[in-house]
């Protein structure tokens, strides 16, 4: 099997190098792949098989199931942008999903991969140039976490199929190492909807509990899901919303004795000081989501947090993702994987990294009303992987057809 795998490679390999030989003008010429149409549709080559990057994307409006209401706001659908970057043959799917309050739209999402487009791509010919393509897409603007991403994870989805191996098995991960993922119950206000909430979340093994609200809606919402599920773990997010130290330390000793398990981004992002007085004296694992974006934040955040959470749409992605869970674990870092709402392409691409994480919180598809497509599968809650190729995803044929 693995060496039939291996042949079919060599291949592939064989036959990319064969059409940069044969048509070195199509590969290296750097012309524009066809005009932006409404998605940003680039035109072919008209042989079937496209010999140069084609990246095109389409809109999507994930509707959530419920609600969900977080320290700060509160929404009902998150706009989403999916993308599909097809090479010599071989087609890769990707992925931003924008929350308002991170500043992406899908209109910025547009902007910015028409650049990746037309100012990254026909510089290279060879897909497997990540580091340096994401380099150069890294470079075109700050931020747009979210649309590198998009571009990352077609990247990696494209690569792992020509190589005929999920990514989780390319980085030498153990698929048996993968944790629970937990399942988030938002904030809400409504009594009767917390208990609906809690009863739908009564498959997971691990449950995350959004607060912030202040001390005592914070505290109501524990006792409250704790008179239904009395020992299921908790993760607890405040997303920030605790502005008091002294408070917060109150709050953990008490969320210890109902059984929560970590705190994540307790105290405001910039608020270093306090989380790490709190780290010093918390008797729970303190994570840092809001105050770690990137790969480059991670030192700074080395004493003031026990360990970060890893979002691909905050980090631009797998590579960059790969790297920060190896710095983390070279710094004696906890580790958690994120998501935000998203389809199952981007929670497959995230899924490929939770062999290395202590905690995963990827749910996002399952709140989601209209997850478009297949991808990672929980048993008992516990997250498979498969030897599906790439991110491990298949369209599930409706919208949003590509
Ligand atoms: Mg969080």
């Amino acid at each position: 099997m693995e060496k039939t795998t291996r042949r079919e490679f060599i291949r592939k390999a064989g036959l990319m190098t064969a059409a940069a030989v044969i048509a070195p003008e199509a590969v290296l010429s750097g012309r524009t792949p066809g005009h932006a149409g409404i998605y940003g549709h680039a035109s072919g080559n008209g042989t079937g098989i496209s010999k140069k990057p084609e990246l095109e994307w389409r809109d999507f409006t994930g509707e959530l199931k419920h609600t969900f209401t977080i320290s700060g706001s509160s929404r009902s659908s998150t706009p989403i942008v999916l993308t599909k970057l097809t090479w010599n043959g071989v087609t890769g799917y990707g992925e931003a999903s924008m929350p308002p309050y991170l500043g992406e739209t899908q209109a910025s999402v547009h902007e910015f991969l028409k650049k990746v487009r037309e100012d990254v791509l026909p510089r290279f010919d060879d897909p497997f140039r990540i580091r340096d393509i994401m380099a150069e897409t890294d470079r075109l603007a700050a931020n747009n976490t979210a649309a590198k991403a998009a571009v990352d994870i077609a990247l990696h989805d494209l690569t792992g199929k020509i190589m005929g191996q999920p990514w989780w098995k390319i980085w030498g991960f153990t698929p048996g190492n993968t944790p629970c993922t937990s399942f988030t119950i938002g904030f809400d206000a409504d009594d009767g909807t917390v208990r609906e909430k809690t009863k739908e979340a009564s498959w997971a093994k691990i449950l995350k509990v959004k607060l912030g609200m202040g001390e005592e809606q914070d505290r109501r919402m524990i006792r409250l899901i704790r008179s239904m599920n009395p020992s299921t773990p908790i993760c607890i997010d405040a997303n920030q919303g605790w502005k008091d130290r002294y408070m917060a330390l109150d709050m953990i000793g008490w969320l210890e004795e109902q059984g929560v398990v970590m705190i994540e981004q307790p105290m405001p992002a910039y608020d270093l000081d306090s989380h790490a007085w709190l780290t010093e004296r918390s008797p729970l694992p303190v994570i840092a989501d809001e105050s770690c974006q990137r790969l480059n934040d991670i030192r700074r955040l080395h004493g003031a947090f026990h360990g970060i959470n890893i979002k691909l749409m905050k980090c631009t992605g797998m590579r960059e993702a790969r790297e920060m869970v190896t710095l983390a674990e070279a710094l004696g870092m906890k580790l958690m994987i994120g998501c935000m709402t998203e389809t199952s392409v981007a929670i497959s691409a995230a899924a490929q990294l939770s062999p290395e994480m202590e905690w995963a919180d990827l749910d996002g598809n399952i709140l989601l009303a209209n997850d478009c497509f297949d991808g990672m599968k929980l048993e008992n809650g516990k997250i498979t992987l498969s030897d599906m190729p790439g991110i491990g995803v298949k369209s599930k044929g409706y919208i949003p057809r590509f």
